[in-house]
């Protein structure tokens, strides 16, 4: 019978007795080690070399399994939710695409709706599904070069250090810009004096948004006239713009009113239709809100976000994947206990945060308000449940002057 021969690895010599696994190969062998070492260093290598893979867009997730998943982590806004599955995936089909006559654009998204609907939870969710690099950035600190704030090219900083400054990775990423309405003109003429953080800024953000090699600070933030400057290409970086555009629905109203509609119908879908004033909402509206008639054109995406109701609002508190009190009951688990939070709680969570216009940002202050005893004590007592009912969750936002500081606050 042939003797077994020992078989080794080819990078470290090690035997096959002294490694967990030895994988063979052509003309020798690796270990697990040495393939492990092998894929760090060839992951670092490609990382600095730029060399990022090609999209597969055979992997690229469909419109609706991008809904499906955000579904997981937005209650309700179906139609934002729709219409960024459809931007999203089209996107990745642009990043795709072969070169001919056809050019498939940009379709950069624009998102109106109330502050606290879940803007920038859709748009950071997207980003978590996707695997690019994310960066959000608020409008409102940004100003035209020259002036006291941060230079509009200072977003693609941020995209630039979500992936350690890999610049072929950033030119496929996502900027999320918040509060887009602020910059704004201020007034229907263009005016004399200078406007430095309305119409400049949108002058500046145009570059950016229709694609074009920007050279960015790669430390952003003030200006640094020493630094060394990195081009991004900004052709294929998906921008998702987001606003509140507070009073847009007037603007939206006089339009809709010049055209006829709201005559012939009774009040009470009068009311109706001025709540749902923002599903009419068009560039038009954007326009006579501020914004410069370029930069709603790159923007040629446009859906809104709905007021979150009652039952959206009590959703929000059990619902999604990462839901408030589902957190709170992991939290209390790890220290054995069973929490559980009564109906009643929840309504009455829910009542205080429309009570104080708190909206789905305020949830997890008034919960974590009327937690906080019960986190500082419990994980002594070690108790085996504990049940959060009306009765405690009104005792505890007394105790705290909740309703006090907030009467304060509106
Ligand atoms: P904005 O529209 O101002 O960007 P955010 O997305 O920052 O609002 O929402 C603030 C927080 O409120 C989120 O982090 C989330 O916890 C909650 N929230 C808001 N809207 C929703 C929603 N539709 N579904 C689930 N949670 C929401």
């Amino acid at each position: 019978m042939a003797k077994k021969t020992e078989t080794y690895c080819s990078f470290c010599g090690r035997s096959s007795r002294e490694v967990e696994l030895l994988m063979p190969g052509l003309n020798g062998c690796i270990c697990n080690e040495c393939a492990a070492q092998a894929y760090k260093i060839s992951k670092e290598y490609l990382a600095q070399n730029h060399q990022v893979e090609d999209i597969d867009f055979g992997s690229v997730p469909k419109p609706t399994e991008i809904k499906a998943y955000l579904d997981q982590y937005i209650i309700g806004q179906e139609r934002a939710k729709k219409y960024i599955s459809v931007a999203v995936y089209n996107h990745y089909k642009r990043l795709a695409q072969k070169n001919d006559d056809v050019d498939i654009e940009k379709s950069n998204i624009i998102l109106v709706g109330p502050t606290g609907t879940g803007k920038t939870l859709i748009a950071k969710t997207i980003a978590r599904l996707l695997k690019v690099p994310f960066a959000i950035v608020d409008a409102t600190v940004l100003t035209e070069a020259g002036y006291v704030g941060e230079d509009i090219e200072s977003l693609l900083t941020r995209l630039l250090q979500a992936c350690d400054y890999n610049v072929q990775l950033a030119e496929r990423g996502i900027v999320f810009i918040d509060e887009i309405d602020k910059i704004a003109r201020k007034g229907d003429n263009p005016s004399i004096t200078r406007d430095v953080s309305g119409e400049g800024v949108q002058q500046g953000l145009l570059k950016l948004l229709e694609g074009s090699i920007v050279n960015v600070p790669p430390q952003g933030g003030r200006k640094h006239p020493e630094q060394q400057m990195i081009a991004v290409n900004t052709k294929n970086i998906l921008f998702i713009c987001g606003g509140a555009f507070e009073g847009i629905e007037r603007k939206i109203a006089l339009r809709l009113n010049t055209h006829a509609v709201g005559y012939g119908i009774d009040a009470n879908n009068r009311r109706i239709a001025r709540e749902k004033l923002l599903h009419y909402v068009t560039p038009q509206d954007l326009r006579s809100f501020g914004l410069i008639p370029e930069i709603i054109g790159r923007l040629p995406i446009l859906t809104n976000l709905e007021e979150l109701d009652r039952d959206a609002l009590r959703r929000i508190l059990v619902e999604p994947k990462n839901a408030i009190v589902k957190q709170y009951i992991k939290l209390f688990k790890m220290d054995g206990t069973t929490l559980q939070f009564k109906d009643e709680a929840l309504d009455y969570i829910v009542d205080k945060a429309i009570e104080f216009k708190l909206g789905a940002r305020g949830l997890r202050s008034i919960v974590e308000t009327i937690m906080i005893d019960a986190m500082y004590e419990n994980p002594s007592t070690g108790s085996k449940t504990f049940i959060v009912d009306k009765e405690y969750a009104q005792s505890q936002l007394k105790k705290a002057n909740f309703e006090i500081i907030q009467q304060a606050n509106n």
